[in-house]
């Protein structure tokens, strides 16, 4: 494989840059760029340790004082010797740099291709180097925090139990079908069924927990539903702290769906504000209010908006009764004003109420409070392992289809030979979303998703 050189910092001014050379000819190649300060050469220096000098070009001009670390393979980050340069941050100094390494004999490297290298090498399983992406992107502390376990490996041992559960189930069937003779148990169907069962359910339960990854991954998408004039927009640009959608005292306004990604605390909103809930000949207004209700359809959740000063309407109710089933928390606003609100039908309906002034920005903590007690203290942890993206989750639902597929199999009595077949399926998909046994294509899309240098 060629030695490969990017730029491993952002490419901006900063205080220093990174330059990382990974492959055989690495030591050689910044050997002919380097001068350390005590005269010792790249190649006698020990793996983790580092030298401070200078770049030089090729009459031997001075180009920055740098310093450079090595690392000997397979002790690195790609499992191939690695010289890492640590220049000043100028992006004209980091590229001058680049350039030289390229000229001494080592190629650009290609998106996430040090990354790449390292699954290669064995270093990283395929589930933990998705997780590198994860890591880099993390925007709050528990997003972090089920990136972090990804990368330690947790979903690739959650799942290599279970794959490792079916490969026993398709050796006993194996060795029963290969060997009647050989005084081999035979395989009890009643037990079989019961392990596949505990199989599949162990497949339900990982596959449940991408929705919780999406959820910390992406943000909570949040829909602020409610009759026109309500405080749909006051409350948007409460949370979003800075004016975005157009507030107005003229009903039906709002008439575009505007969206803003917050983060509140632990959590990330994903925020759209919809037009009014309302019976309306108007058709613009019209299909803002089929948009409205498709929205709510896809939510992860739903801020139903209730106003305080007046009373129930039946807008309110066509609302409530579109709730009903949805994750949803009971929004009363305009608490500033003298209360003309029925409650009762409100405490009826939802698990959790609370009470704002969107434009006085009162109650708000509640209203986040609320959200987090909602979505974070869901039975999941991550260091149990969570499904990271829809790479994974395909596999692991085709993997659960195959299971339920081969119990309905046994169940109506077909032969062992056919179960062999479907189990071996259902392995083969494990083994892909660990990255054991992955095609070249899914690799280069998995690497694709980095940039360069990582
Ligand atoms: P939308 O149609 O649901 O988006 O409602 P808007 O956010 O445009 O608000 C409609 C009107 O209600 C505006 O005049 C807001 O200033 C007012 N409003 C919003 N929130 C409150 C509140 O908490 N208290 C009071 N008194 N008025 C509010």
């Amino acid at each position: 494989m060629p030695t490969i050189a990017a730029i491993s910092t952002p490419n901006a001014v900063g205080g220093i840059s990174v330059i990382r050379i990974s492959g055989e000819k690495s030591i050689g190649v910044a050997e002919k760029i380097f001068r350390s300060t005590s005269g010792k050469k790249i190649s006698e220096m020990q793996g983790y340790t580092c030298a401070h000098g200078a770049v030089v070009d090729g009459e031997d001009t001075h180009v920055d004082e740098v310093i450079l670390s090595v690392f000997k393979a397979p002790k690195s980050y790609t499992g191939e010797d690695v010289v890492e340069i640590s220049c000043h941050g100028g992006v004209y100094i980091t590229k001058k740099i680049l350039r030289l390494i390229f000229e001494n004999g080592a190629k650009p490297a290609e998106a996430g291709e040090f990354t790449k290298r390292a699954f290669l090498n064995g270093k990283l399983s395929l589930t933990q180097a998705e997780a590198v992406i994860d890591l880099i992107s993390a925007g709050g502390k528990s997003e972090l925090k089920y990136a972090i376990a990804l990368k330690d490996g947790a979903i690739f041992r959650r799942i290599d139990k279970i794959k490792r559960r079916i490969i026993s189930v398709l050796g006993d069937l194996a060795a029963w079908a290969d060997f009647p003779e050989d005084d081999i148990p035979e395989v009890d169907p009643e037990n079989l069924l019961e392990t596949l069962k505990g199989i599949y359910e162990s497949l339900v339960e990982t596959n449940k927990t991408y929705d919780y990854g999406r959820i910390i991954r992406e943000g909570i998408n949040t829909v602020i539903s409610g009759k026109p004039n309500v405080g749909k927009s006051t409350l948007m640009n409460c949370l979003s702290g800075f004016e975005r959608s157009i507030v107005t005292d003229v009903a039906g306004t709002t008439r575009d769906i505007i969206e803003e990604t917050v983060q509140l605390g632990e959590i990330k909103l994903r925020l759209s504000d919809t037009a009014g809930i309302r019976k309306t000949d108007d058709i613009v207004e019209g299909i803002g209010v089929n948009l409205a209700f498709k929205r709510i359809d896809e939510a992860d959740l739903v801020l139903a908006l209730f106003d305080n000063s007046s009373e129930i309407t039946d807008e309110d109710l066509k609302l409530i009764e579109k709730l009903s089933n949805r994750k949803s928390i009971a929004v009363i606003n305009k608490i500033d004003e003298k209360s003309a609100l029925d409650r009762n039908l409100i405490n009826e309906n939802f698990k959790y109420i609370v009470e704002i002034s969107a434009k006085n920005n009162e109650g708000i903590e509640g209203l986040i409070n609320a959200v987090n007690e909602m979505f974070l203290h869901e039975d999941i942890e991550a260091e149990k392992g969570i499904i990271a993206n829809e790479r994974q989750k395909n596999c692991i639902t085709k993997a659960e289809e195959l299971v339920l597929d081969s119990i309905n199999a046994l169940e109506q009595g077909e032969l062992l030979d056919a179960i062999t077949i479907i189990l071996d399926e259902a392995a083969a998909y494990l083994l892909e979303l660990t990255g054991e046994r992955v095609s070249e294509t899914v690799l280069n899309e998995v690497f694709s998703r980095f940039c360069i240098g990582k």
